[in-house]
């Protein structure tokens, strides 16, 4: 997959996407990010790419030109458009199930707005969709950018060691994951899960999975709600007999 960044800010995004687990699967070609400043296509001699909001009011609106042309060289004409989203406070909000889908695409464009945001003609004019990552206003569209690109890049085969890293975790399958717990086994008295240590692989599946249930029961009972509780799950919650479980 490639993913192109537009931004005033190439800068925040290169540092952010360089490192780490999103920085090695760029370097082992898994995926392709690359980040374009919209500055460089102001086609005016000051390269300024904002103004002042007409009607009045406070702040700079991006000016649509430069953010067209910026969008138009990353494809010749005849090739397929490759799909932009603008990340926006007015958004469909971001979830796991948008993720895998975007995930499947092979090109995928993200427009960062700044300042009070974007001339909305150049929104109507190339944006297929718009996606919030919550609702709250951020100063800029890099950092939901960077956690649309974060979260797409995980879902690439051999971005993360297996897919089972992931397929456990919370969102994938509607429910949220167990607690983690790692080396010491005490730590200031509060004792690892005897299950964990038993070497027992039934066992602890068995164990994780009753917590993810209870866990998503608790904390988001509207995700719980929405579950399709199989037999094994309504023993594991106790919903129903388990005769052959020991007391
Ligand atoms: N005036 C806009 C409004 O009220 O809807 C907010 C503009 S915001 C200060 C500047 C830019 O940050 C936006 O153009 C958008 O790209 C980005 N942004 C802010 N909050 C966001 C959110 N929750 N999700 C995605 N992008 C966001």
């Amino acid at each position: 997959m490639k993913i192109d960044i537009l931004t005033l800010f190439p800068e925040m995004c290169n540092t952010v996407m360089s490192e780490s687990i999103i920085g090695r699967a760029q370097k082992a070609d898994k995926v392709q990010i690359e980040c374009h400043n919209i500055r460089d296509f102001a086609g005016n001699k000051h390269n300024k790419v904002d103004d002042t909001p007409y009607g009045g009011g406070m702040g700079m609106v991006m000016s649509a030109e430069p953010i067209y042309n910026c969008y138009k060289s990353l494809y010749t004409e005849g090739e397929p458009k490759p799909h932009l989203i603008y990340l926006s406070p007015k958004g469909t909000t971001l979830n796991q199930s948008k993720v895998v889908e975007l995930s499947k695409l092979e090109r995928l464009v993200l427009l960062c707005g700044h300042y009070e945001g974007v001339d909305e003609r150049v929104l109507d004019e190339i944006v297929d969709e718009q996606i919030s990552i919550g609702d709250f206003v951020l100063t800029g569209g890099e950092l939901p950018a960077l956690a649309l690109a974060d979260a797409v890049c995980r879902m690439l085969p051999g971005v993360l060691s297996d897919d089972i890293c992931f397929e456990d975790e919370s969102h994938f399958s509607g429910v949220l994951e167990y607690p983690q717990y790692t080396k010491p086994s005490v730590w200031r008295d509060r004792e690892v899960p005897e299950v964990l240590l038993s070497g027992n692989h039934a066992e602890i599946n068995k164990w994780r999975r009753k917590q993810s249930l209870e866990i998503t029961r608790e904390l988001r009972p509207e995700m719980f709600k929405k579950l399709e509780l199989t037999t094994d799950d309504q023993k594991l919650l106790g919903l129903i007999p388990d005769k052959k479980r020991k007391k």
